[in-house]
């Protein structure tokens, strides 16, 4: 009988770690349930030869190759095409901690190292590895690199893209490149760690990375407050890095509806505060000097935005426990608006100063577009970044109202973020979902600067195909 390509894979990685039919659909759908595709096979690489080998017979037979960790991206760029003629390369099997350098603070993973694991890893060296969100049991380092996703921590630490030193890679014709030695400076020509990072699998596969580590605070304080309006929360960001410098490491804003979802389909969560304001924030300050100090730090803050009036209500958590069940009420809205039906997502970002006449004038224009539509507006405000989800006016099927107004609504929003000089996308990419948007909103010189580079190094096209560009 004539070998499959398949079979040929399996040569290099074992046949068990070659899936085909039913066991390759979990590896075609993505998070979203958005999008579904089909595999040639879904091949598992066990280390970074067996990736390159995996990647020249995929390059010598024009096989493209869908990159993928832990499938949670939400645009998209991890499942394959509908055609069944792409790979998925699933770097599950990939999941080593290679070491911890203490005293160059920084841990090398390899990228299938699911994010909570990167974290406890360093926590157990008595390092802090921030990078966080609400995917963080699922995700993967290579996925988190790939996409160069934010989380709730970028305000303090940066995005994946600032965490990482340095990575290892397969490029698109199997060579292996490697930037681990987790250097701090190296000015030698262009930066080919920062092609790789965001580029969401289209210039070549993340096998390793070298990440920064930080010291661990002594404590953590997390306090929620009611905030009368979006300017009064941009208000409050500024007065909370005025009172808690570095120590301000999160602040979420979250609108009344995201919150009445949680409430209403985790009735369990008890979200506090929401019932009378527009807005909530959710705010954490990371201490080094001790407990008292920190909520010290945190009453003089709100004792101040209460006085200037940007804060009506609030609370402290009082422990961990509470902490925790504060940031799940948080990280829950996601689930939540799930629960109420699909949704048109914006995942975008303004100068933190435009954001209030932003919502203002967006909110408007979408009541005038679609009377009674519901606004799902929540995210990371201290890095201008909003998740401006929109949803069907109640009792309106959802699917039906994606299907009729989501270009509308799209055009409305991103035209707004446009104008005032923001980005369709701000920490998800722009995978398949945004694909053909794109162009419209980027310029022409940066487009053409990106297929430049597409083209240089992966003249064949094979890497993740249809993605990005
Ligand atoms: C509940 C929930 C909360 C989320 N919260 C956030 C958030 O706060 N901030 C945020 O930024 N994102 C968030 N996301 C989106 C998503 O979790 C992140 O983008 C995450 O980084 C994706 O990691 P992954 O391993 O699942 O990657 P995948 O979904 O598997 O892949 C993502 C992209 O990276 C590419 N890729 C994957 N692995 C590699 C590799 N080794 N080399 C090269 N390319 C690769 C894929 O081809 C794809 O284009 C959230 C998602 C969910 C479901």
């Amino acid at each position: 009988m004539q070998d499959t390509f398949p079979d040929s894979l399996a040569r290099i990685v074992g046949a068990t770690h070659v899936l085909t039919g039913d066991d390759a659909a979990p590896y075609c759908r993505d998070w979203r349930k958005r999008y579904q595709g089909q595999a040639l096979c879904v091949v598992k690489p066990g280390n970074t030869q067996e990736v390159a080998e995996v990647v020249k017979a995929c390059a010598a037979a024009g096989v493209a190759i869908v990159p993928q960790g832990g499938n949670t991206g939400l645009v998209g760029g991890s499942v394959p095409n509908i055609d069944g003629r792409n790979i998925v390369l699933s770097l599950q099997r990939m999941h080593a901690v290679r070491a911890i350098d203490v005293a160059n603070q920084t841990i090398t993973a390899e990228a299938g190292c699911i994010l909570q694991n990167v974290q406890q890893a360093a926590s157990d060296a008595g390092w802090l590895f921030p990078l966080s969100m609400g995917s963080e049991g699922s995700c993967t380092l290579g996925g988190n690199l790939g996409a160069n996703a934010g989380g709730t921590q970028v305000l303090r630490y940066g995005n994946s893209r600032e965490l990482c030193l340095g990575v290892e890679v397969v490029t698109p014709q199997g060579e292996i490149w490697s930037s681990l030695q987790g250097l701090r400076k190296d000015n030698t020509g262009y930066d080919l760690r920062d092609l790789f990072v965001g580029s969401e699998g289209t210039l070549g596969i993340i096998t390793a990375a070298t990440m920064k580590l930080y010291p661990q605070p002594k404590v953590q304080l997390t306090a929620w407050a009611a905030v009368p309006s979006v300017q009064a929360a941009v208000d409050l960001l500024g007065l909370a890095r005025q009172h808690l410098h570095a120590g301000l490491t999160g602040f979420e804003m979250m609108g009344q509806f995201a919150l009445s979802l949680v409430d209403k389909h985790y009735p369990q969560l008890r979200v506090p505060l929401y019932r009378d304001t527009p807005y909530c924030v959710l705010l954490e300050n990371a201490d080094f000097e001790g407990e008292q100090h920190a909520r010290e730090r945190f009453e003089t803050l709100l004792e101040a935005a209460m006085e200037q009036g940007c804060v009506t209500d609030a609370i402290v958590a009082e422990n961990l426990t509470q902490a925790r069940t504060l940031w799940h009420v948080r990280e829950s809205i996601s689930l939540a608006q799930a629960e109420e039906g699909l949704n048109i997502k914006h995942d975008i970002s303004v100068p933190i100063s435009a954001i209030p006449q932003f919502v203002q004038e967006t909110d408007a224009a979408l009541a005038e577009h679609v009377p009674s539509v519901r606004i799902v507006n929540f995210g990371h405000l201290g890095d201008g970044n909003l998740h401006y989800n929109v949803q069907a006016p109640e009792g309106v099927d959802p699917a039906r109202f994606l299907a009729e107004q989501e270009p509308g609504i799209n055009t409305i929003v991103f035209d707004a973020v446009h104008r005032f000089g923001g980005s369709i996308s701000a920490e998800h990419g722009i995978g398949q979902l945004k694909r053909d948007t794109l162009p419209k909103y980027k310029s022409p010189v940066a487009l053409g600067l990106m297929q430049a580079i597409k083209q240089a190094l992966d003249p064949q096209g094979i890497m993740n195909p249809g993605r990005v560009l």
